[in-house]
């Protein structure tokens, strides 16, 4: 029998549930299960496309190209669980499905109701991701805080899996915080009140996972286990770390997290094996050089709006056994400033992440410009390849008013443009290129010695394309095209010449890399920027 573990949160957002959630998911696989993740994301968007990385962080693309909540990424770095559309569940979703079907007549003249119509759509859909013969647990992150208008079918929903699976079948895990204060007191109150909230609605946690910035100590536990029936040794203690967050499934482990929900669900257990991970977790703390990368974007306030980017450049400097600083540069503020030298002398590597809209396109300009010129190892992610052509078309090339039709519909050279097919569609979700394709990579480039091959696997998430009608000009003024669609009419990736590192990518190779396979094009940038750094 399939098992079913639901982890929800309690007290406030943001304590790091999917990140406590996908470490679960990693112990379960180091103990040889499979797995499978699924996020539920309780609000009315039907995906989280159209959001703006202000309201949600990034958005993290699938396989077969779902925009999906950034949890997702979590999930595709801790463990090895496939990922895709059906992944990632949104209240928009599920009602769009029951309406749809309530408009076909499908409900035989009932009442169509939330409860059940609107949680079995749900159930279903939990039943539906872990679907594959291979899957022996089916994690749910339930989004939002417990409590939470939005919240509550979903939970319903959950609350009825024990009585359809069965109690051993059914889990439930809730994470909530044991705030600090005045005098350094750690207080348990607000973890009392969110389990009972859940037992409101018939939800009795088997584990809770509890956020402090100190570990909890034994007398803490007993006292949080006798106001909420949870057995001590089924509370965790999530306490802030210094290291990475990839040290949390070590921690978790520690406390025995793994031993109790096999006993909990009677799965027969095997002995855990994460030799990987640990080595992984060790060269990072045993890392001492550090290598500083730029990162000039517009959303750069926001720590989520790059996560997978941010993690992947992590993920280069464990391949390089070096730690890593990023500076976070407002490519707004860069368009006035004067003394670029100033701004760049601190930095061993740029990178230019993806985005979309006008704001802040100069500063980027200005950005790749200063790299090409001053030999600054220079990574340019699907706006940042367009941003890198642009700068080539107007520097080089001699195109002053060369751009791209996105931010300036009426240039007299658009060297990053919409494709003529792309032109009259209104509709704005049906126009970008989305999931994974293949590209072609030519031999003899920088990205051919890098991947090892000339055919390669990435993710795609943009509307505009390098304009076939510029594609000979910028090659014959230098600019090497170092991939294409298989059928060569797309550019995938553009390259500097004689230039230490400099390379444009139009897809999001951001999306495949994780601790223990760092991406190829991250390990190489990062190394340049570490050679950069040492001279
Ligand atoms: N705005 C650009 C486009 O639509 C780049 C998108 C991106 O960086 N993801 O093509």
């Amino acid at each position: 029998m399939r098992k079913y573990i639901f982890v929800t949160g309690g007290v406030c957002s943001s304590l790091g549930k999917g990140v406590a959630a996908t470490s679960l998911g990693n112990l379960l696989e180091s103990r040889g299960l499979k797995i499978t993740m699924l996020k539920i994301d309780p609000y009315l968007n039907v995906d989280a496309g159209t959001m703006s990385p202000y309201q949600h962080g990034e958005v993290y693309v699938t396989e077969d190209g779902a925009e999906t909540d950034l949890d997702l990424g979590n999930y595709a770095r801790f463990t090895n669980s496939v990922l895709g559309r059906k992944n990632s569940i949104t209240t928009g979703q599920i009602y769009q499905e029951v309406i749809k079907r309530e408009r076909e007549g499908r409900y035989l003249g009932k009442t169509v109701q939330v409860i059940p119509h609107i949680t079995d759509e749900i159930k279903r859909r939990i039943v539906l991701a872990g679907k594959n013969p291979d899957v022996d647990v089916v994690i749910t992150e339930i989004g939002g805080t417990v409590g939470d208008i939005e919240s509550v079918p979903f939970l319903e929903a959950a609350r009825q899996f024990v009585s359809d699976m069965g109690k051993e079948n059914t889990l439930f895990i809730h994470l909530t915080l044991i705030p600090e204060v005045a005098g350094k007191e750690l207080k348990t109150k607000p973890t009392q009140h969110s389990v009972k909230e859940l037992r409101e609605i018939g939800i009795q946690p088997d584990i809770l996972i509890c956020r402090s910035p100190i570990q909890i100590d034994k007398d803490m536990i007993k006292k949080i286990a006798l106001f909420t029936n949870v057995a001590s040794d089924s509370i965790i203690s999530a306490y802030d770390i210094k290291t990475t967050i990839y040290e949390i499934p070590l921690i978790f482990h520690a406390q025995g997290l793994d031993k109790i929900v096999l006993e909990k669900m009677n799965i027969p257990r095997s002995k855990i094996d994460f030799t990987e991970w640990a080595a992984m977790v060790k060269t990072f703390k045993t890392s001492s050089r550090t290598v500083k990368i730029g990162i000039v974007g517009k959303y750069i306030n926001l720590n989520d709006a790059y996560k997978s980017v941010y993690e992947s450049i992590f993920h280069g400097g464990l391949a390089n056994k070096v730690r890593i600083e990023l500076i976070k540069i407002d490519a707004e503020d860069i368009e006035g400033a004067q003394d670029l030298d100033t701004i760049f002398s601190s930095v061993h590597g740029i990178l230019i992440p993806g985005g979309f809209g006008q704001r802040g396109i100069q500063g980027m300009i200005s950005s790749a410009e200063y790299a090409r010129t001053h030999g600054i190892p220079c990574f340019g992610i699907c706006l940042g390849m367009q941003i890198m052509v642009i700068e080539y078309a107007r520097n080089v090339l001699g195109y002053k008013d060369a751009d791209s039709t996105e931010f300036k519909p009426a240039t007299s050279a658009p060297v990053i443009s919409l494709l003529e097919e792309q032109i009259n569609v209104n509709n704005f979700g049906g126009t970008m290129r989305l999931g994974k394709s293949e590209s072609f990579v030519q031999e003899g480039t920088r990205l051919h010695q890098i991947y090892g091959s000339s055919t390669i696997f990435e993710r795609h998430r943009h509307r505009y394309e390098v304009s076939n009608q510029y594609r000979g000009e910028l090659e014959k003024a230098g600019l090497i095209i170092s991939a294409l669609t298989p059928d060569k009419t797309l550019v995938e990736s553009v390259e500097w010449p004689d230039h230490p590192w400099g390379i444009g990518v139009q897809f999001h190779p951001e999306f495949l890399s994780t601790p223990i396979n760092p991406h190829p094009l991250f390990s190489s940038f990062i190394k340049a920027s570490n050679d950069y750094g040492k001279k």
